[in-house]
């Protein structure tokens, strides 16, 4: 697959604009800063292919949801982070004619996006009919420093001409979703403008959106007095400009915006913030405003950054989806969680999705737990609608829904939305991990059992005894391989649900020896009895788990080893990715997979199962995963880092980092995968470095591909943090701060201080495989 963007280790570049790949650079340019973002579209519009968004992050619509008809459990909406205010528009016009790249000559194109700093760039030298020549320059960055400000600034230069330019900084909250089923007509209203403030308002859930701008001309580097004709529509002002532009000279157009939305600033106060924020933002010009975003960045990527020597793509892909994570999600605000694909586009809805338990939460867990504990919060602030969701479908405890904003489901696909349970472990999953790395038990008293309590009496109701066997099974589901559904026992949900129930069960116990108090009121609150808690533990032991003894697998669900055999490699390349290809019965007769499933479940309970179990596994789904889940490549790097088959680990881990600078599963345009960049992450930890957390302490059996000349990075784990660095001939180790560790590196321990850095050699060869 050809490279679609190059660069360096801190820089994504794009040498050139291709019209057909211009949704996909849309996406791979976007920005965020955790309080809204948006894919990296042209100031000055683009009439070619193209998807315009600006999202204000958790900001969203009850649209339609879709069905072919209802069943019960299904949403009556389909709640998402809907398209808000345009506020990066700049209309150009040169010599009277509008600046369209899609229609207009121009040579020396080139974007950058500087990952240290989050500042993205473009600069091009258009040429007219009567060869008239202009150079360009943009740039824009969404600020950490104050998440409310967007700031761009233009340069422009007649190189062999002097001329008139007239610029139109614009809001335009007039905006639509490109997948909308409700409201065609958009799902804001204005409620008030006046020259420089936009108020707009969400036609439904009362969403207030106020956005301020200013700009400033300077020419020659002086600041110029224009006067400016404000241009009002509909949910629209435009500040438009008629300056002489002089051959030679730059002519430079900074505009600062300021956003502040309702979700958490009272709606009476918005307007007020917004004109305020940008009063006090204006007396600043654009490069110190960077400067203290870019402070931010920077301390950020002292905490977060992962070098990888000698591999400059790898580099430079790790970097990229560290970036985009971070993006994303900055944490303060536990209502707050991460999407899909983020600010990048609209598909997915901005909702939140198992993704964030099980491929998220661990990169927070190890560089920010405070923002851990928030991603829990989250799903804990959500309980009473989890109740409510298995009371709709005549359950028992709570299911989380598969897709959400508010706490309540959203998506509407029977085979996912009622099948696909296993989500629910995921939050159980998460907070065990949350515990166990982080040594605050307190959460379990305040918070967790509640959460746990209610999940594992969801799954000692929804199991079915099967008297002839004495086992329990769980029919009817659909496992993280989303390509069979309405299967029966599916290895990685019974896995889990086994695994929810026993952990439901001690903690239990725990919390009675030791808070008995808050124990006796939980039992109360939910009426749990001690005897049901009994059952967790006896429907635990008896779950049903199938093993094909002959082929040493675990079997993925039962009748799998029966339907259609075949392996990847059979499939014409051109029948690839599957589900853009093959009907869908077709694919659910299939032995392919769409991603992790078996394989997943070897890694989250990884201490349950010996090295001979993983290999086996692992050599025989291999074969039979498309993944086309971007969740798919890192779980199967991470499994084939620990059963030694390194190179594998480095190619699969390729894959899940350069799913996007590579659109490998051909749908980069409608957005990044977000979370499955933080399965990259995972890869790395977890598979390269061999993290794991064993009865209360460290191991680490680091692996390195051959191509990496070393990997340096920092965790925070058990109160410490630690500065790790794995190399081709030792492995190095410090403590940064916190108390004296006890590690175990290949089964061995060490004792990590602060008074001198560990070194070990390696004396051999880690795997002799
Ligand atoms: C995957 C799901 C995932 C969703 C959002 C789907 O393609 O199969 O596992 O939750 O994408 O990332």
């Amino acid at each position: 697959m050809s490279n679609i963007v190059s660069g360096d280790e801190w820089n994504i570049v794009q040498e050139d604009l291709d019209p057909n790949n211009n949704k996909i650079l849309e996406s791979i340019f976007s920005l965020g800063n955790g309080y809204m973002g948006g894919r990296g579209n042209f100031e000055e519009g683009y009439s070619g292919d193209t998807l315009r968004s600006f999202f204000q992050a958790g900001v969203y619509y009850p649209d339609d949801a879709l069905f072919g008809w209802y069943k019960v459990g299904y949403p009556k909406h389909n709640n998402k982070v809907i398209n808000a205010t345009d506020i990066i528009g700049i209309k150009i016009f040169i010599n009277g004619e509008r600046l369209d790249l899609a229609n207009d000559v121009f040579t020396n194109f080139k974007r950058t996006l500087n990952m240290q700093n989050g500042l993205l760039t473009r600069s091009f030298i258009l040429i007219d009919k009567s060869e008239r020549k202009t150079e360009f320059k943009f740039e824009r960055f969404l600020s950490m420093h104050n998440k409310h400000l967007c700031a761009i600034s233009i340069n422009i230069k007649p190189i062999n001409y002097t001329g008139n330019l007239e610029i139109e900084p614009y809001m335009d909250g007039s905006v639509l979703n490109e997948d909308a089923r409700l409201n065609k007509k958009g799902f804001w209203e204005e409620v008030e403008k006046d020259s420089e403030t936009l108020l707009i308002k969400t036609k439904k859930t009362d969403f207030y959106l106020a956005s301020s701008m200013k700009a400033k001309i300077y020419q020659n580097g002086i600041i110029k007095n224009i006067p400016k004709k404000i241009i009002k529509k509909d949910r629209y002002i435009g500040q438009r400009y008629k300056i002489n532009i002089v051959k030679g000279v730059e002519t430079r157009i900074d505009k600062l915006i300021s956003c502040y939305n309702s979700r958490i600033t009272p709606k009476s106060e918005v307007l007020k913030k917004s004109k305020e924020n940008i009063k006090k933002l204006s007396s600043h010009d654009f490069k110190s405003l960077l400067s203290k975003s870019e402070k931010v960045w920077k301390k950020k990527w002292n905490k977060i950054d992962i070098k990888i020597g000698g591999d400059f793509s790898c580099q430079q892909s790790i970097r990229y989806n560290l970036f985009m994570i971070n993006s994303t999600l900055t944490g303060e605000d536990p209502m707050l969680n991460i999407s899909p694909k983020g600010f990048t586009g609209e598909l997915y809805g901005g909702s939140t999705y198992w993704d964030t338990e099980i491929y998220c939460f661990p990169f927070f867990l190890y560089t920010d737990p405070k923002i851990a504990k928030n991603l829990l919060l989250y799903r804990y602030n959500h309980l009473n609608q989890a109740i409510e969701n298995a009371k709709l479908l005549k359950l028992k405890g709570a299911l989380y829904p598969m897709i959400t904003i508010d706490g309540n489901e959203g998506h509407a696909e029977w085979e996912i939305t009622l099948m696909e349970i296993h989500r629910n472990s995921a939050i159980v999953f998460a907070i065990y991990d949350y515990i166990r790395t982080t040594g605050d038990q307190k959460y379990m008293d305040k918070y967790g059992f509640e959460v746990i309590g209610n999940i594992a009496r969801f799954w000692a109701n929804r199991v079915t005894y099967d008297k002839a066997k004495d086992k329990y099974k769980i029919l009817g589901v659909t496992g993280p391989d989303e390509f069979h559904n309405n299967i029966n026992n599916n290895w990685y949900t019974n896995l889990m649900a086994k695994w929810v129930l026993l952990y439901a069960f001690k903690q239990a116990i725990w919390l009675k020896l030791n808070n008995n108090k808050r124990f006796i009121e939980l039992k109360k609150k939910y009426n749990f009895s001690e005897e049901e808690i009994d059952t967790w533990k006896i429907i635990s032991e008896k779950i049903y788990l199938r093993t094909d003894e002959e082929l040493g697998i675990f079997i993925q669900f039962d009748g799998y080893t029966n339907i259609e055999q075949t392996t990847v490699e059979e499939i014409p390349k051109n029948e690839l990715p599957l589900a853009q290809n093959w009907s869908w019965d077709k694919i659910n007769r299939s032995s392919l997979i769409k991603q992790a499933d078996v394989i997943l479940g070897l890694y989250n309970l990884s201490n349950l199962f010996s090295f001979d179990e993983k290999k086996k596994n692992y050599n025989y789904y291999i074969k039979r995963t498309v993944h086309e889940s971007s969740l798919s490549a890192s779980m199967y790097s991470i499994l084939a880092a620990e059963i030694g088959q390194i190179q594998e680990a480095y190619k699969l881990f390729k894959r899940s980092s350069r799913i996007d600078l590579k659109n490998y599963n051909n749908d980069t345009e409608h957005g990044l995968h977000v979370t499955s960049m933080c399965g990259s992450w995972l890869s790395i930890i977890k598979g390269f470095i061999g993290l794991k957390i064993i009865d209360h302490s460290v191991t680490l059996n680091p692996v390195l591909p051959k191509e990496w000349e070393n990997l340096r990075m920092k965790i925070l784990v058990l109160k410490r943090e630690l500065l790790i660095e794995v190399g081709q001939k030792n492995i190095k180790m410090k403590l940064i701060s916190g108390s004296d560790i006890e590690i175990k590196i290949y089964g061995k321990s060490y004792l990590v201080s602060n008074i001198k850095e560990l070194v070990i050699n390696y004396s051999e060869k880690y795997f002799n495989i």
